[in-house]
């Protein structure tokens, strides 16, 4: 019997970036497998991943063609591929020409390849001449950039999954692993069991499945981060638990950090959070006495008007104790999508140039523009992911490229994104099924190759760039997403888009870090398929990847010392509540659904788990509100209501209501459309939206 081949790819969901062995049968039959070779997972999947095979194999909702329509008012209709291209073409140089290179943009994901974030980010910046190119990664991972670049010089996560084994306290804030990277919890679980005395504490205002292995969860009040990590702070300094020579020799600014520590009595910040004061202590004890200690965290400190000062607050502790750079420590964001590093390396937001180089530099920008053979490149940030939906909503935007993401279900205040996709002159979507509600407002409608149908590779949480294979053959006439940006390129006339396969495009990409801290240009195409996987930098042939970053304590700031930063804001900013809304709303993750559900949503075993959107809450204000579990109520904010029935407990904090983000417009109406309700407002310097607070009433439908 012919044994079948394997083939050896990634995961298509978070941000973990677990091995899959992928085998098709002569019928055409998927099986995935975790991986026991790959160091991430060594064999294990969550159920998403396990359940991948029935994705990628049911194609029945899938653009199988391009489709457009001449305007509004027609109906949509099958075209060419040549047909899409002229057309799109020819509608992005007339606006371009009334209006500017500034009215068009590009609305990408963190679930696009590498490759094509390169391409896109070529395109936009390089050749039309606008940075209007920004990333649903802009609700997701901003806010940790900019805090990794203003205190470490760079957006480079200093730590290795292997680290895990080797810590002995973690400190997981606004983030529930268990559910949301299932695999690397089970690694931070497997640890504890073997190793009883290491310390988990969780910082959550909800108690999630990730606390049944928490020596201690402090449940604060929403928006209270940065009150709570001075306070430990503060302790650890008054404690002596600090590491002088590492802060002497490696740091700066540390009198202004102590300063600010300083400003809230021990007492004063548990009652702010609303936790025990002894809480702090024990908390700050457990890190100030760890051997090794790990900061875990992702969009609960993120996703916040004050989500930098979060970030900053938090990466003061590892400087503090001299946690980084060993064996064992680091700060260490959990990214969301699988990705998402990889589009910031190539430069895939508004505000970032590809090869980590920096748009605000005059000097980089030429390099960049000479490397590709294009004229200047602007040095003014784009619009990010809700500006470009305000600027479409104003005018100022006409044409929008939105590419593998659903913003209308994912992007906060979704009536106001569904008014500016009306209000665009042209929208191109450009996605691989027609469940994403986007399609429905595409003038442009183009059909994309999914996972498994395209080649190209991906960057995990732990700096680990990997190739995806191309294993089966896309659908009907869908193409990689690689292939339909050089295309179009080409219609446009520009030069330097001559690719014949995404290889290329990576070894272009490639040769551009050379130099750089995330210089990868020892790691081909050739070698990334021969030899596997590895971590940058990678900077010549022979080189194995680095697994942990700032061994030598030279960090990537001008003075090479890690920057102490003083949190701008230590009260939250977000909308008040008051007596007509005196409730806080947190959206986030169930285990098993991803994003706006357009792959997840199609497998019968995931919905087992959650069928439908639930509103969680407390007891005590469900009682005060006659609500009984499993009754429908309507949740109201300042810019809309929805349905949903209630799951009650006494998890949650008090005054505190979490609604799954998952959901938005079924069978056509908006019941649990988390997005209907919460607000607009960002963190004002990395533009991340605050998902986790905005204030709401519940109540009896
Ligand atoms: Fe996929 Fe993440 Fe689950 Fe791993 S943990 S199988 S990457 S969804």
């Amino acid at each position: 019997m012919l044994k079948k081949k394997v083939n050896k790819t990634i995961c298509s969901y978070c941000g973990v970036g677990c091995g899959m062995d992928v085998s098709v049968d002569s019928k055409g039959t998927i099986t995935v497998e975790g991986d026991v070779s790959y160091p991430v997972n060594k064999g294990m999947l969550c159920s998403k991943g396990k359940n991948l095979n029935y994705v990628a194999q049911d194609t029945t909702d899938r653009i199988l063609f391009p489709q457009m329509r001449w305007s509004r008012n027609h109906p949509m209709q099958r075209v060419s591929w040549d047909s899409a291209f002229e057309r799109a073409a020819a509608v992005f140089k007339s606006i371009i020409d009334r209006h500017g290179p500034d009215s068009v943009g590009f609305y990408v994901s963190g679930q696009c390849l590498t490759e094509e974030y390169y391409l896109v980010n070529k395109l936009a910046k390089g050749f039309i001449g606008t940075n209007n190119i920004d990333t649903n990664s802009r609700l997701c991972m901003s806010s940790a950039v900019v805090g990794y670049k203003k205190m470490l010089g760079e957006d480079s996560v200093p730590i290795s999954y292997d680290d895990i084994e080797l810590s002995d306290c973690f400190l997981i804030a606004g983030a529930n692993p268990a559910w949301c990277h299932p695999i690397l919890f089970r690694r931070i679980e497997k640890h504890k069991a073997e190793n009883p005395n290491v310390k988990i504490i969780v910082v959550d205002p909800r108690k999630t499945q990730t606390c049944a292995i928490a020596d201690l969860h402090l449940q604060i009040l929403p928006g209270t981060d940065v009150i709570l990590f001075n306070a430990l702070a503060r302790w650890l300094i008054e404690k002596r638990k600090i590491d002088k020579k590492f802060i002497k020799q490696h740091t700066s600014n540390f009198e202004a950090c102590k300063k600010t520590a300083f400003e809230l009595s021990l007492k004063r910040a548990a009652e702010l959070c609303g936790i025990a004061v002894d809480d702090i202590r024990k908390a700050a004890g457990f890190i100030g006495n760890a051997k090794a200690f790990i900061s875990m965290w992702t969009m609960g400190l993120n996703q916040s008007v004050i989500g930098v000062a979060k970030n900053m607050a938090l990466l003061n502790l590892s400087l503090l104790t001299g946690q980084i750079g060993k064996p064992g420590s680091g700060p260490f964001s959990l990214t969301g999508q699988p990705n998402a590093m990889g589009g910031r390396e190539v430069g895939g937001m508004a505000s970032l140039l590809a090869a980590h180089k920096d748009l605000g530099n005059p000097k980089h920008r030429k390099e960049v523009a000479e490397f590709w053979g294009c004229k200047a490149i602007s040095g003014e940030a784009g619009y990010t992911a809700t500006e470009m939906f305000d600027a479409l909503d104003r005018g100022k935007l006409k044409a929008i490229w939105i590419i593998c993401t659903n913003p209308v279900v994912s992007l906060p205040n979704s009536h106001k994104v569904e008014r500016a996709l009306k209000k665009a002159s042209f929208v191109v979507v450009q996605d691989i099924s027609h469940r994403s509600e986007t399609t429905q407002f595409a003038d442009l409608l183009l059909p994309a190759a999914g996972w498994l149908e395209k080649e190209g590779t991906m960057t995990n949480s732990e700096r680990r760039i990997s190739y995806l294979p191309q294993v089966i053959d896309p659908p009907g006439e869908a193409l990689p997403d690689a292939e339909i940006l050089w295309r179009f390129a080409q219609h446009m006339g520009f030069k330097g888009f001559d690719y014949k396969n995404a290889g290329e495009v990576y070894d272009e990409h490639c040769l551009l870090t050379k130099g750089t801290h995330i210089d990868i240009s020892g790691l081909s195409h050739r070698r990334l398929k021969d030899e596997g996987s590895f971590q940058w930098p990678v900077p010549d042939p022979k080189h194995m990847g680095t697994p942990r970053l700032f061994t030598d304590l030279r960090f990537y700031t001008n003075d090479q010392k890690s920057h102490f930063n003083v949190p701008p804001k230590l009260y939250n900013q977000s909308e008040e509540t008051d007596s007509t809304f005196p409730l806080i709303l947190n959206t986030g993750r169930v285990r098993d659904q991803w994003h706006t559900r357009t792959k997840t949503g199609k497998v019968k075993r995931l919905l087992a788990h959650i069928p439908e959107p639930y509103l969680e809450m407390n007891k005590v204000d469900a009682y005060l509100r006659d609500l009984k579990d499993g009754d429908v109520a309507i949740v109201k904010s300042r810019r809309g209501q929805v349905q949903v029935k209630v799951k009650v407990n006494f998890d949650i904090r008090e005054r505190v209501v979490f609604l799954p983000m998952h959901w938005g417009k079924v069978l056509n109406n908006d019941f649990g459309r988390a997005n209907n309700i919460t607000n607009d407002l960002v963190d004002p310097i990395s533009k991340e939206p605050d998902f986790k607070y905005c204030a709401v009433q519940v109540g009896k439908f």
